[in-house]
């Protein structure tokens, strides 16, 4: 990993009133470019080739670099260019997973909003599961070994992340059989984890190091492809249907029942208060706690996304949450902008970026 002071070296050497704020074009990149204009400053879109369009008729971004490749970011000419021009990065979803979260630790040297050290223990389940565990946050029940599973599990693999290839099984003569199908090698891991029935609440939160507060701005479900599909036709495909998957292809605005918001709370505050204890400084801006709802009112959490994440497309102009806690428009784009803002104004980027 990148030594925290290397990059601490770097960001003292920027002219702190050209900062510029840059994204790769994808996932949350508009609200992050409006966010950035909003709060006064310049910003980068950096875009794979044929997808420029986007970007340009939106008409958000100051500057467009184009790539043929993302990890084309990752080069000293093209990073130095970055540096030359003041750049904050802003990581999301798409930005982590196209790059990898090894690479960007060991090869990234362009200052990036948050704690670096995150990506270790969102990217590693075991790891993510000790930090929730710890936070005592309720999670799905795991299995072991396949000959254990004794109600519905979903069998999760590590390149499977964003729901495709999962598979379902409610017993271990199911697994073995689904599983052969794959044809994968036996060294091939996964988790089984129990498949918790309820409703999914995505909670968005950002956690600021300057004021010390966890800030609700605004929640989602997701919008699953094929499983969401398959429940509008359950009475037509009954027993021939297929196999669901989880790939995310939209989000859908939720609010949730307002004696569940304490509890919503309390787990985003617990998750930061843990990370302080395991990656010091902690998790720092963006976080969705991803959790499902029993009927007996628990919230079972089954992941934990550590950035922005695409719900919060939604609220590009402030959610129910949002519009509770400020006077305007405040996405979660925004929100990463006057964090970086008011850092400055306190000349102390540093507890921001580390
Ligand atoms: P993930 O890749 O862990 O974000 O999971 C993709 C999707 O699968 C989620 O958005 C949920 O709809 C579903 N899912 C994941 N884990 C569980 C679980 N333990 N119980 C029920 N549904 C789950």
């Amino acid at each position: 990993m990148i030594p925290r002071k290397e990059i601490h070296h770097i960001l003292e050497g920027y002219a702190k009133e050209e900062i510029t704020i840059a994204t790769i074009g994808s996932h949350t990149a508009l609200q992050i470019l409006k966010g950035a204009r909003d709060e006064g400053f310049k910003n980068i879109v950096i875009c794979k080739k044929g997808t420029e369009e986007v970007y340009q008729q939106f008409g958000l971004a100051d500057e467009l670099l184009t790539v043929e490749n993302f990890k084309q970011v990752l080069e000293k000419e093209f990073q130095e260019q970055l540096i030359e021009r003041n750049v904050i990065l802003i990581p999301h979803g798409s930005f982590v997973e196209y790059i990898s979260p090894v690479r960007i630790e060991n090869e990234m040297f362009v200052p990036m909003f948050g704690n670096r050290a995150v990506l270790d223990w969102e990217s590693d389940r075991k790891k993510e599961r000790e930090w929730l565990d710890r936070a005592e946050l309720r999670l799905p029940m795991e299995f072991k070994d396949p000959a254990d599973i004794d109600r519905l599990v979903m069998v999760k693999f590590p390149g499977a992340k964003g729901g495709k290839g999962y598979i379902l099984a409610s017993n271990p003569d199911e697994f073995e059989e689904k599983h052969k199908k794959l044809n994968l090698s036996d060294k091939e891991e996964f988790t089984l984890q129990e498949y918790v029935i309820g409703t999914r609440f995505y909670p968005h939160y950002f956690y600021s190091p300057l004021t010390d507060r966890v800030e609700l701005l605004s929640m989602d479900i997701r919008y699953e492809s094929n499983v969401d599909g398959i429940s509008r036709l359950s009475y037509i495909l009954q027993d021939s249907h297929p196999e669901p998957s989880f790939v995310v292809t939209g989000n859908l605005p939720v609010v949730v029942r307002e004696s569940l918001l304490p509890r919503i709370l309390e787990m985003g505050q617990n998750v930061i208060k843990t990370s302080r204890e395991l990656f010091s400084p902690g998790l720092i801006g963006p976080f969705c706690i991803e959790t499902i709802c029993t009927e007996n009112l628990e919230f079972i959490a089954f992941e934990i996304s550590a950035r922005i994440v695409a719900g919060t497309n939604l609220y590009i102009n402030g959610s129910p949450y949002s519009q509770l806690l400020y006077q305007e428009p405040m996405s979660t784009g925004r929100r990463i902008s006057r964090e970086i803002k008011e850092a400055l104004r306190e000349d102390s980027l540093d507890r921001v970026i580390c």
